[in-house]
């Protein structure tokens, strides 16, 4: 059975009754369901322990989940994720500190050509214990409501997965390119410009000769003068 999590529009909830912390419990019933621990990104924090200072370092190769990434450029699914992970216990729960490393793909923005880099990136979580909500976040402000995405341990359970995905889409370029100084292609026939470094349409199509021919009727007056005070002649053309 897959976990598979569900990306919703968070709106703020408000649903709490005085000095309840409504702060997440809507959202986090809709995002989180119970980590499954077959899913090779929930993390068994049972061994860390819950005693304060508690460090516990691990490595873990995964598959990616689908739709890592966004449109133009993610992490195939199925790809190697490669984490390295610090979890820390702390009194209200349990800090995780890691990096996650992965292939992308994607495709450049300006001329469509496949693009593949290497991911790195590193995040930061931390997972409260339920029974430590109500005493760690004690002030449940509104105006954070809506940004602020929390995570917990379930049955000393942590689920990776949503902090992997907003870390990876943090780190993605938003505009992937081939190249920085890439080109494009044509406008006018749709050729990748980086491939012909001298491209150009010597054989432009009628309409666009008439319009030459029309320009350059224009400019012979101008060019004649060369010679002789066409600087000033073109200066009285123009006013
Ligand atoms: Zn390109
Ligand atoms: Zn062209």
């Amino acid at each position: 059975m897959h976990t598979r999590t569900v990306r919703v529009p968070v709106l703020p909830v408000r649903h709490g009754a005085p000095g309840r912390p409504y702060r997440h419990r809507g959202k986090q019933e809709a995002l989180n369901a119970r980590p499954d621990h077959r899913n090779p990104l929930v993390f068994d924090t049972h061994e860390l322990g819950r005693r304060p200072g508690a460090m516990q370092r691990l490595s873990r190769s995964v598959d990616a989940p689908a739709d890592l990434g966004i449109e133009v450029i993610g992490v195939p699914a199925g790809a190697t994720v490669e984490l390295d992970l610090r979890l820390e216990s702390v009194m209200e729960g349990v800090l995780v500190t890691g990096t996650a490393r992965a292939p992308l793909t994607g495709e450049c923005v300006r001329c469509l050509e496949p693009v593949e880099r290497t991911l790195e990136t590193d995040f930061q979580e931390m997972f409260s214990y339920p029974d430590a909500d109500s005493r760690a976040r004690p002030v449940a402000d509104p105006e954070d409501d809506a940004e602020e995405e929390t995570f917990s341990v379930e049955d000393g359970l942590i689920d990776l997965e949503p902090v992997l995905r907003d870390a990876v889409v943090l780190a993605l370029p938003l505009q992937p390119v081939c190249r920085e100084d890439c080109p494009g292609l044509c406008t006018q026939c749709g050729a990748r410009l980086a491939d012909e470094p001298d491209h150009h349409h010597d054989a432009v199509d009628d309409r666009w000769a008439a319009l030459q021919g029309l320009a350059d009727s224009f400019r012979v007056g101008g060019r004649n003068d060369v010679n002789g005070a066409g600087a000033g002649a073109d200066e009285k053309q123009e006013k």
